[in-house]
């Protein structure tokens, strides 16, 4: 069993969806769902092992954390580590997408490019690691298209899907995806260094 570090709904969602055959646990499921870990790293990387490390440690359990956002090349790769802060705390997925897409205002097509990027790291109560990226590139639209994902998917093109990230399906949006990719990465290093989580999906 592998607890999922996060109490993002959107995240969550892809984790159990992208984790088939691993069985997986919520913060919540745990009685653990008020746990807040800052996130004090200026990578995705340490942000991610922070997370994991302080799950484990709390929840007794393999523990899987993600660190995510997304760089824009325009913004010299902000939002960055604090893309879910982007604009403070006051502000919901819609309005830091409004905030960017202000941002990028009268930049040209050509030069909105821009990539989610995935940290995952895994950590073990007796301090086993497993850590891997994935990252998915395209650029920022000039308007919101879209109903599907979260965060910033609704102003992502998707290059490889040749569509917005918000317009894909759970199973399209999962094949191309940093998270997605990222999983893929991590699944034979859990497997190999945390036999113990194998079990029924
Ligand atoms: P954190 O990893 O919890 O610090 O937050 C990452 C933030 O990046 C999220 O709140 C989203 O705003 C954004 N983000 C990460 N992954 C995705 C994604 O797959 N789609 C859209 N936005 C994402």
């Amino acid at each position: 069993m592998v607890l999922i570090a996060t109490g993002n709904p959107g995240k969550l969602a892809e984790f159990g969806r992208l984790l088939r055959g691993i069985r997986t646990v919520s913060p919540a499921e745990r009685g653990l769902a008020d746990l807040l870990v800052a996130e004090t790293g200026s990578t995705f990387h340490d942000n991610a092992l922070l997370k994991a490390r302080a799950w484990a440690e709390a929840s007794g359990l393999v523990s899987l954390a993600d660190d995510s956002g997304l760089e824009v090349d325009a913004l010299g790769g902000a939002p960055g580590v604090l893309s879910a802060r982007y604009g403070g705390e006051g502000l919901d997925d819609g309005g830091r997408c409004r905030l960017l897409l202000g941002a990028l205002d009268g930049v040209p097509p050509e030069e909105r490019g821009a990539r989610f990027r995935c940290c995952l790291a895994a950590a073990a109560p007796d301090g086993r690691l497993a850590t891997a990226e994935g990252v998915c590139e395209g650029r920022i639209l000039e308007a919101p298209v879209g109903r599907g994902g979260f965060g910033y998917d609704p102003v992502f093109f998707a290059a490889e899907a040749g569509r917005g990230m918000a317009e894909l399906s759970a199973d399209e949006k999962g094949a191309i995806s940093h998270r997605g990719r990222a999983l893929g990465a991590i699944r034979p290093l859990l497997l190999e260094r945390f036999p113990e989580i194998a079990g029924r999906p």
